[in-house]
């Protein structure tokens, strides 16, 4: 027997992207509530002439349903389960599970998943969640039970890191911690680097596990060569362009924080011999400095997290640029990112040229970057995709 949930009505037309399995409806599509609704209640979708649409969490704000199931179900531990077991065995086909060389990857990324509000990421045994929805919040014991049970022994703790994602609006108490286990060993591998993680005191879940395969790409250029990693937070690509041979490493990032873990990364692989660290902002560090670089590496934090600040951020993207391609050596490389959603492929690229064009060297685009399949961006939900990169051949 299913279970009745608040049913949802929307208002005639306003049906037409839920039926391209959307998963967002926005409260103006919302024509009536039938019966009482809180926030992150499941509710049920329907069009005006009562036809069944989708399943959700309901929430107060600009996104009022975030859908997570076309089919009706009753969203239990089974459910659940069903659901992140299929994240699990899509990470399996990329080869991500059971790997000698990686033990990180994002087990669950949202939308990508077909699961709204969700993030969960996989540490050598442990889980990291963050919940960005009420209703995600409201079902993590249930996501916790179906982890447990298909991990099995492998997995020692599941930690609760929602207390900086949920909405603030939301009002309700939530301090971080473990559901299950406790702390416990932290050291992960990554393409056989190592790298320590704090889930607890650290940015997101503790580690930027989107830049895995840019970083290994870094790495076939690096053998050699020197290297600057701005916004380097725990050092991923500092240890790569080590580990690849690099003669010298500089990692630049504004928290003193994220300074000391990529110093602690660097050690933990042995190459704090070649490596200095700056605990500074990468545009006091990139006008100051009169050094030239082989490599350089801008991954800033996303400049605009929405389309009335995109102007601004377009400004700081190629003000940052402009310094780094000047400092790059004759026939160096720079790499270079955007995370901000809004900032979409095309307009990263023309900030690009402006940025080449003003310094006036002769620049190739050797590789166009993009996130990684544990990263997945659902055909139906294109704001899904975020990160953006090139790398850069500088004459
Ligand atoms: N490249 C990293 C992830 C970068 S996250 C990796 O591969 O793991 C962005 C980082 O930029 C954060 O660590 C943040 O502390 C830092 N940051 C933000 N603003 C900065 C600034 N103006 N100058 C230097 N670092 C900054």
């Amino acid at each position: 027997m299913l279970q009745e949930y608040t049913k949802v009505i929307l208002s005639s037309g306003k049906d037409q992207s839920v039926r391209r399995f959307h998963p967002w409806v926005f409260s103006g599509a919302i024509k009536k509530i039938k019966g009482e609704v809180n926030e992150g209640d499941v509710v049920e979708v329907y069009d005006n002439k009562d036809e069944y649409l989708g399943t959700g969490h309901y929430q107060i704000g600009s996104i009022a349903i975030r859908v997570f199931n076309f089919e009706k179900i009753n969203p239990d531990t089974q459910f659940w389960k069903s659901k992140i077991n299929k994240a699990y065995l899509y990470r399996k086909q990329l080869g991500l599970t059971d790997n000698k060389h990686t033990n990180v990857y994002r087990l669950v990324f949202a939308e990508g998943d077909n699961m709204p509000g969700l993030i969960i990421d996989y540490y050598n045994g442990t889980a990291v969640i963050q919940t960005h929805s009420i209703g995600m919040h409201f079902a993590k014991q249930l996501i916790a039970e179906a982890l447990k049970e298909i991990y099995g022994s492998e997995l020692k703790a599941i930690y609760d890191k929602s207390a900086e994602t949920l909405p603030k609006k939301a009002q309700i108490d939530v301090t971080n911690g473990y559901l299950f286990g406790e702390s416990g060993e932290n050291v992960v591998i990554e393409n056989d680097c190592k790298f320590h993680i704090d889930w607890e005191g650290g940015q997101k879940t503790g580690f930027f596990v989107d830049q895995r395969e840019n970083r290994q790409l870094l790495a076939t250029y690096s053998k050699g060569k020197s290297v600057l990693n701005t916004f380097c937070y725990t050092g991923g690509f500092s240890v790569y362009a080590a580990k690849a041979g690099a003669t010298e490493v500089h990692s630049v990032d504004s928290s003193k924080k994220a300074i000391e873990l990529t110093n602690k990364n660097m050690e933990l692989n042995g190459f704090s011999n070649i490596h200095q660290s700056f605990a500074i902002d990468t545009f006091d560090y990139l006008k100051d400095k009169e050094d030239k670089y082989d490599i350089i590496i801008l991954d800033p934090p996303a400049f605009a997290k929405h389309h009335d600040v995109k102007h601004n951020a377009v400004m700081g993207y190629k003000r940052l640029n402009a310094e780094a391609l000047k400092m790059i050596r004759h026939g160096g490389l720079l790499f270079t990112f955007s995370c901000s959603q809004v900032v979409d492929n095309k307009l990263f690229y023309n900030t690009i040229m402006s940025a080449a064009i003003q310094v006036g060297r002769n620049v190739k685009v050797m590789h166009h970057l993009t996130q990684p399949p544990d990263h997945p961006v659902n055909i139906y939900h294109p704001e899904g995709e975020y990160l953006k990169g090139l790398v850069l051949w500088v004459e």
